[in-house]
């Protein structure tokens, strides 16, 4: 065993959301990193994405710059409320019509508190530009497709091979390449069927929309806060993701099978949702009337059926959705993908600072323990988010909303909705940094 003083080279595969959050991260800590991303260019689709407030501390520790680039991306608090500078997150009845002298009144069901800009929305496409501009010069090679890896005991590099022919050495592997990752296929075997996603079931439709319209549509009070509207069979999200346009997603129970090979958007029209929706109130309706009129429709994935057994093997590991892709109606799926690269980040001092020399421990064993105790601290946390956020898509979407002599029934799920979204906001990531280099030390024997 060789004793290397040098930084420890990762090459990252994917540059979505985590994989750059992560190459912010090891940056900064000094780490060599060289990021190999299949795309011409950075691209991220005109939509909204959320973070609470924990989330945007784990981005912190991870590297100011991508909390800078959430803001510069300008970011707003999910209720502009001029009131309450809390962050809310309000369901709603969005079924039927609730009262017959106002068509626009739907019963409140729930408020979550989520604290003092506790929830933080942005449009996609501005946070991950400004996102690539925190990324050192040299570090992004795009156009750079995975299409193997070779891990080898006895070799001191791990090879990246793409499908342009070229390969690459580094040290480790941590591969963000999202839900149809091809390093987990790799990881895995094309044989197991936890190296594919699973159709969950759900269509998702979403639209930008200019705010003003949205108050003609629905009233000024729901445009500026943030609603989700429950109903049988469909559920719909809309927020502010900045100070005048409002994000909105319509999600739909589709009993159909949408086979893997068939790509994951489709055609889809204004015309479908207004008909899933014929039942709804006013407002929701009023709403959906100002989507597109064509638009596309997203089958979601996600790998709750055959969730992947372990998130490491030797010098590879698999991070965010690559590891742990989820539907998305927790709003979570991105957010857990900073808590893993918080989780790793931690570790990085630690394999290069003194207790590591002492040992005389080699570059690769280090990167194979912490990728060990990367797979423990992270994979029960994110497989349940998998789990939990089908079970709260069936709670919003219960049939029972539909029969008034049952929505007392449905009310009811309230409190299990209110804990688990507790359990996702009110994460303690100084906890995880603690347990993460205790749990570190001791494999390495320090
Ligand atoms: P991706 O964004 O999928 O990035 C993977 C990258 O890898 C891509 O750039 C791809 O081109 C590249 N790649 C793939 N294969 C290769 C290869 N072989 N070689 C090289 N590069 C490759 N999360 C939240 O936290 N909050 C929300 O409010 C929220 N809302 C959502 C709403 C909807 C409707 C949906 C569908 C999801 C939502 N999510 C949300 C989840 C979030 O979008 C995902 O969890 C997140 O985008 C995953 O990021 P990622 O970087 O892991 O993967």
């Amino acid at each position: 065993m060789t004793y290397a003083p040098e930084t420890p080279e990762i090459a990252i595969v994917g540059g979505g959301i985590v994989g750059l959050v992560l190459a912010a991260g090891l940056t900064r800590r000094g780490v060599q990193v060289k990021l190999f991303e299949q795309a011409r260019n950075f691209r991220e689709i005109g939509a909204g994405i959320g973070f609470t407030r924990n989330t945007v501390n784990c981005m912190e520790k991870i590297s100011p710059g991508v909390v800078r680039a959430l803001r510069s991306g300008g970011s707003v608090n999910v209720s502009l409320d001029q009131t309450d500078p809390k962050s809310y997150l309000r369901y709603i009845n969005g079924y039927g019509l609730q009262r017959e002298d106002d068509p626009m009144y739907q019963k409140p069901l729930l408020r979550l508190d989520a604290g003092i800009k506790g929830w933080e929305t942005v449009r996609r496409d501005q946070f991950l530009d400004d996102l690539v501009k925190e990324i050192p010069e040299g570090v992004i090679h795009l156009q750079k497709k995975l299409s193997m890896i070779v891990d080898e005991e006895d070799r001191d590099k791990v090879v990246l091979q793409f499908t342009d022919g070229t390969s690459v050495e580094a040290d480790a592997v941590i591969a963000t390449d999202g839900i149809k990752s091809t390093a987990r296929k790799i990881l895995l075997g094309a044989d197991n069927p936890a190296s594919y996603p699973q159709y969950s079931h759900k269509v998702a439709y979403r639209a930008l929309i200019p705010m003003d319209k949205v108050i003609a549509a629905i009233g000024e009070y729901k445009t500026h806060k943030q609603h989700m509207h429950v109903g049988p069979n469909a559920h719909l999200i809309h927020y502010p993701v900045n100070t005048n346009t409002i994000g909105a997603t319509v999600v739909i129970s589709d009993p159909n099978n949408w086979p893997l090979d068939k790509p994951t958007t489709a055609r889809g029209s204004r015309k479908d949702v207004l008909e899933a929706l014929a039942n709804w109130s006013l407002p929701v309706r009023n709403l959906v009337n100002l989507f597109p009129e064509e638009l596309d429709q997203w089958a979601l994935f996600d790998l709750a059926e055959y969730p992947v057994p372990k998130y490491n093997k030797g010098r590879v590991c698999l991070v965010g959705d690559a590891a742990h892709a989820s539907s998305p109606h927790h709003g979570a799926g991105a957010s857990f993908g900073v808590e893993d690269v918080l989780c790793l980040c931690t570790m990085i001092p630690e394999q290069t600072g003194q207790f590591t020399r002492e040992l005389n421990l080699s570059k690769g064993d280090a990167l194979r323990a912490a990728f060990e105790t990367y797979d423990k601290m992270r994979r029960t946390r994110t497989q349940w988010l998998v789990n939990s956020s089908r079970r709260v898509c069936d709670l919003f979407q219960q049939p029972d909303w539909a029969d008034p002599a049952k929505r007392v029934k449905a009310e009811s799920c309230f409190e299990e909705v209110k804990d688990r979204s507790f359990q996702i906001w009110h994460f303690d990531s100084g906890k995880m940094e603690e347990d993460t280099i205790r749990d570190y030390k001791e494999r390495v024997g320090a």
